[in-house]
């Protein structure tokens, strides 16, 4: 009996403590909440939303490190994080964790205002037949970070009028250093003659367009592929003289070792969704051109 009694006492301690947590948090961190919380879909949108806000605004993402955009699920810790935000930026396009969450997301927290990245954006199919349709990573290529983040820009000064002026003078400099990013990304790859390049997950359609590349892609329908694939991509590889297969974290690819060791090559991890996007691209493509050469 009295350890039931006991039992049950516990979770009204634990609400009691929550209670007692969270004002004395919230008494402490009033700087933090004076900001501006801006919730992303993925990692490489918080850079864009600092960028631009800087320490104006608080970015956080639904989609942690190392976890599957195309697969995830917010846990309630997250959603409670959401409610209090004043702007979400979605990628749009399509992509399969904004088509699972966003609507339940929006139920949270309806007077959010909703950014959509793809919004001028000029689109290319997928290539990958889980998400049919538009191919939803429009992140990795600088030239559509330009125009993601000009509207995150247009958003910020939406729900927050009265700093527009600073918004807009982040927003120029951020540009300015995508623009060197995009001449250094063309400089570096002029010399590549052979310009495919292998991939497991298909996250760099938008790259391969704006600078000339090709993307073989591995993965079908968001699965290990076949053994008639692998026979394919390892084809393909042999007659195109490929020897470097790219793989992202969030996804281990057994099939992506099989054919590097098919072909005599290596497996070599590049990721869509770093956080820190302006210098991991540059990793990215610099990775690239040498497998390419
Ligand atoms: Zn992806």
């Amino acid at each position: 009996m009295v350890r039931r009694r006991v039992i049950k006492a516990i979770p009204v301690i634990i609400v009691v403590l929550a209670l007692l947590v969270t004002a004395f948090s919230c008494g402490r961190q009033s700087g933090d909440s004076e900001k501006i919380g801006v919730a992303v879909t993925i990692l490489p949108l918080v850079e864009y939303v600092k960028a631009v806000g800087g320490d104006r605004v608080n970015a956080f993402a639904m989609v942690p490190p190392g976890a599957n955009p195309h697969a995830y699920e917010p846990t309630p810790s997250q959603i409670r994080k959401l409610a209090e935000a004043k702007m979400y930026v979605k990628v749009g396009a399509g992509l399969s964790f904004e088509v699972a969450w966003l609507d339940k997301l929006q139920a949270v927290n309806t007077k959010m205002l909703v950014v959509d990245s793809s919004k001028g954006v000029e689109l290319i199919a997928s290539v990958d037949r889980d998400e049919p349709g538009a191919d939803s990573h429009i992140w990795v290529s600088p030239l559509n970070a330009i125009t993601i983040v000009r509207s995150i820009c247009q958003g910020l000064i939406q729900v927050d009028p009265q700093n527009e002026a600073s918004y807009i003078k982040n927003r120029d400099n951020y540009i300015g250093k995508l623009e060197v990013l995009d001449r250094d990304i063309r400089e570096r790859l002029k010399s590549v003659k052979n310009r495919q390049f292998i991939v497991f997950h298909p996250a760099w359609g938008y790259l391969a367009r704006d600078y000339q590349l090709e993307q073989i892609p591995i993965e079908m329908q968001g699965k290990e592929p076949s053994a008639q694939d692998i026979a394919r991509v390892v084809d393909e590889a042999r007659a195109k003289q490929i020897k470097v297969i790219f793989a992202t974290p969030q996804i281990n690819p057994a099939s992506a070792e099989v054919i590097a060791r098919e072909i005599g090559g290596r497996v070599v991890f590049i990721d869509d969704l770093a956080a820190n996007f302006t210098e991991n691209l540059r990793n990215v493509v610099e990775q690239m051109a040498e497998a390419m050469e």
